[in-house]
């Protein structure tokens, strides 16, 4: 049977001769794994619609575990990220973040968009930036989102550092008796503007100053803290 689908094409991984096992989200059908025959072929015509990080229309088989594909055509290629080292790194951490929390066949409407929607905003915003808010909209829909309106141990609204484990700021006090790290007024300040935002805020908070690799880190660090799930690309992206 062929069926059509939209695919956001997050993984290829090389498979026997010159196939490629393609790792792809969709709306309709959540994760899935296809299997795309002689792609590594140079004569291959569907070798530039089902490279990582690229949005596809495919008709496919849909079988379980692995569907087969017919043929594929690019929505969008995402140009800019494929030009730009950091880019690149960046939106490996978000597939690679959406292939982690995803489930094979069990459609997730917001867990597509908002993967679609950050790589798109890529080509047009600071990519740490859209990372920051990527990893902070994820922790807020595994409802892991950090604590931000005051010190998360007593309640104090005078903050100065930020700890991992106990899920939030800390005051001055509290941060004697956990494990935390503090920051300047500044960096504290797009963390909890970021932790408050959804993706339509991606422009308001573009101008509310530097999002930097410090500030993506705290975020990586929750994620990684709370699922256990190691994330390569963020090894790959931190020493940039
Ligand atoms: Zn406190």
């Amino acid at each position: 049977m062929n069926d059509r689908i939209e695919a956001l094409i997050l993984r290829v991984d090389p498979y026997k001769e010159a196939d490629g096992l393609l790792q792809v989200l969709t709306k309709e059908h959540g994760k899935m794994t296809i299997l795309a025959k002689g792609i590594l072929k140079g004569s291959s015509k569907n070798a530039a619609s089902v490279q990582p990080i690229t949005l596809s229309q495919m008709m496919i088989d849909i079988k379980e575990p692995i569907s087969l594909l017919h043929s594929a055509s690019i929505m969008d290629f995402f140009r800019v990220i494929k030009e730009n080292i950091t880019h690149l790194a960046v939106a490996s951490l978000i597939a690679e973040i959406a292939l982690q929390v995803s489930t094979s066949h069990q459609p997730d409407d917001y867990l597509y968009e908002i993967t679609k929607e950050s790589l798109s905003a890529c080509s047009h915003y600071p990519p740490i930036l859209v990372g920051c808010l990527y990893v902070s909209l994820i922790l807020k829909e595994m409802g892991l989102s950090p604590m931000v309106d005051g010190c998360v141990v007593c309640d104090d609204t005078k903050v100065s550092a930020i700890s991992v484990s106990e899920g939030g700021f800390v005051c001055l006090r509290c941060a004697k008796n956990v494990t935390s790290k503090s920051y300047d007024a500044n960096f504290s300040r797009l963390f909890r503007y970021t932790v408050k935002a959804e993706l339509q805020h991606l422009g308001t908070l573009a101008k509310q100053g530097e999002f930097t690799l410090e500030l993506l880190s705290v975020f990586v660090d929750f994620f990684k803290d709370y699922t256990s799930i190691p994330l390569k690309s963020w090894e790959f992206l931190r020493k940039l």
